[in-house]
């Protein structure tokens, strides 16, 4: 073939500099696109020569002296006819389009830059060669060579192998693409999966002499496989092992931990999906933690956490998902109303929960292991999605101080005696002791409830969890559970002794809003509980989290126990210094049973009860 030289389709010239431009935020992606090509070039040639029994694997070699980076495939190849066809011709068609539906859009907002293909290699390379023999009868090798992606010029190639060689000559601003680790972190994130064996080979540097005495030649280190593992996901859920679900893990998310469980997608219809989602152990508060879940298309690998495909809530498993017929050329946007994407995000989120119900039913003790790692996960999705919450909502679980897990109707139908539809909780079990040690002597049980979302959870689900009148309570909202009632003649002299012991403490604490009640509390021997509102509180705390501080005045009440021998002898001491150090005291220890007392309070906490000790001994 006599040299031939020309220019690609008529609107290159428009088109090369804005695809340059455009794709600037991501040009990684060549990689994946020069490589794919390969893949499907070797697919190609399966199909028409499906016996026969070739090393078939694409080669990415990296020359830095040259500035070069390789492409090598044992596919199909191109004959000169076909160069001119799919590379010359119609090669923008599809970008072209691309380009001008997303015109002015932003650029992080295109997925997956698919379409682009080959011309992507003009991102970063300042030449690109392709040299290519098709196995076709006759064929006769062809070079083709263009410095922009707009001018080119073909001839008679000199590859002597079927398959074709794409050659980038790196251009001097993206040298970063001549760095081994930087090739071979790209590689990996997205041709780790590819169907096709792909290997990555680094020609080391030549020295210009030998130094003296040192004869051993160097090792060579031979191409390293990119794409070792196998994608798990593919194969049946049937045929897969424990551990190769564990190690399949452990490879894609580099760790050594093992997940608790796992989801396995598998459809043909009536969409095609495939995926493995795994559920971690989450340690901390979530929030804190992203989850990471890979996004594949065909086995390339497109992006992470794409949360217009996967429901957000589930953005704290980790995982990943293949949907080889999802519109990536298209804006995310696009996506988010797309319906096909719609039900592929529903089908996703219904796997999830029936995996979680499966496990309820059949293996509550192991779902029960599980709960402390994945509940705020749970809580979270219900809070996020009302389906979910429809299909998980019997299988929340409450876990209280004694270590047991109960459904909401299991603590309602153990405690309503008691509590009626009142679920009691504490968000610190060690600071709350006592109060909780209130109701345990009732035999009544106190959920914990001690991460962020549970806040939200307990308003939320008092919302929507359909039981009328659920209220939940914090340990120190109310005494009635731990109170004796009294008769009327005891219930007037405690409206009287209210009174005076509201001025009192009032005067004792320099607290003048403090509201006091005085009840018969069981246990004759505590003098006094410190309650406070529970919507009052939860709203402080709300405002707190979300960072307005309202400094709502919060509602306490003192409660004084009727019963106790030291609240009795106090309603009888003469005004002064004596009584009210002992109403300061009697006040400090209900408040430390609900909080720690703060810097100030702790030190005159301290001077009193030395003061009061002292008192033991003088004027006995
Ligand atoms: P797409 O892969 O989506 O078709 P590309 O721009 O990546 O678009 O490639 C354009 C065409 O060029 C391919 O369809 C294929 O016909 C041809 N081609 C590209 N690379 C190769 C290759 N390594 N071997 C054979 N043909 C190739
Ligand atoms: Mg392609």
């Amino acid at each position: 073939m006599a040299q031939q030289q020309g220019s690609i389709s008529i609107h290159a010239q428009n088109i090369m500099p804005i695809i340059k431009r455009w794709l600037y935020s991501d040009k990684d992606i060549f990689i994946r696109e020069m490589v794919s090509n390969g893949c499907d070039a070797i697919t190609k040639r399966r199909m028409i020569a499906p016996a026969e029994t070739d090393d078939y694997r694409v080669t990415v070699t990296l020359d830095a002296q040259k500035g070069e980076l390789t492409f090598s495939d044992n596919g199909i190849g191109m004959t000169a006819d076909e160069v001119e066809r799919y590379i010359n011709q119609v090669a923008f068609s599809g970008a072209e389009e691309f380009l001008k539906n997303y015109e002015g859009e932003d650029k992080g907002g295109i997925i997956g830059h698919f379409g682009l293909g080959f011309y992507s290699a003009f991102m970063v390379a300042d030449r690109v060669t392709i040299e290519t023999l098709s196995g076709s009868q006759g064929a006769t090798p062809v070079r083709w060579v263009s410095e922009d992606g707009m001018a080119f010029t073909m001839e008679d190639g000199s590859r002597t192998q079927r398959g074709t060689d794409i050659i980038l000559h790196i251009s001097p601003e993206e040298k970063d693409f001549l760095e081994e680790y930087r090739v071979r972190e790209v590689l990996r994130r997205y041709c780790g999966f590819m169907s096709t064996p792909v290997y990555f080979d680094v020609v080391k540097p030549q020295p210009e002499q030998k130094p003296e005495g040192e004869d051993k030649p160097q090792q060579p280190q031979g191409p390293e496989r990119i794409n070792a593992t196998p994608a798990l996901w593919l194969k049946a859920p049937k045929d897969c092992t424990e551990d190769e679900y564990k190690q399949f893990y452990r490879e894609v998310f580099h760790t050594f931990e093992d997940p608790l469980f796992y989801v396995h997608l598998n459809v043909d219809y009536p969409f095609n999906l495939k995926g493995i989602l795994y559920f971690p152990k989450i340690t901390n508060d979530f929030g804190t933690r992203e989850g990471e879940i890979k996004l594949f298309s065909g086995q390339v690998f497109v992006a992470d956490n794409i949360k217009e495909v996967i429901p957000e809530f589930l953005m704290l498993l980790k995982g990943v998902i293949d949907c080889p017929d999802l519109p990536l050329n298209v804006s995310r946007s696009f996506l988010q109303n797309d319906g096909y994407v719609k039900k592929l995000s529903a089908y996703i989120t219904r796997k999830v929960a029936d995996r979680l119900t499966s496990l309820f039913h059949d293996e509550r003790d192991a779902y029960q292991r599980y709960w402390d790692d994945i509940h705020p996960f749970v809580k979270y999705g219900c809070m996020r999605d009302a389906k979910f919450f429809d299909q998980v909502k019997d299988t929340l679980l409450f876990k209280t101080t004694k270590g047991e897990y109960m459904t909401l109707q299991e603590y309602l139908a153990k405690n309503e005696g008691a509590l009626g539809k009142k679920v009691v909780y504490t968000n610190d079990p060690t600071r709350q002791a006592a109060s909780v040690g209130l109701y345990d002597a009732e035999n009544i049980d106190v959920a914990v409830m001690d991460t962020l979302i549970d806040l939200n959870f307990m308003s939320f689900m008092e919302y929507s969890a359909g039981v009328e009148g659920l209220t939940f309570l914090r340990v120190d909202a109310q005494t009635d559970s731990f109170t004796r009632e009294a008769n009327d003649d005891e219930k007037k002299q405690y409206e009287e002794n209210e009174k005076a012991l509201k001025e009192l403490f009032a005067a004792a604490t320099g607290q003048d809003d403090l509201s006091v009640k005085v009840a018969a509390l069981k246990d004759s021997t505590l003098p006094a509980v410190l309650t406070q509102d529970e919507q009052g509180r939860r709203f402080g705390e709300m405002s707190r989290i979300y960072g307005q501080d309202f400094h709502m005045p919060q509602a306490h009440t003192l409660v004084l126990n009727a019963d106790n021998a030291v609240v009795q002898s106090l309603l009888k001491l003469e005004p002064g210094h004596k009584r009210d150090l002992v109403a300061a005291q009697l006040y400090d220890l209900a408040r430390m049973s609900t909080r720690p007392l703060e810097k100030e309070e702790v030190t005159a906490f301290l001077s009193r009860s030395q003061e009061l000790l002292g008192m033991l001994f003088e004027n006995p």
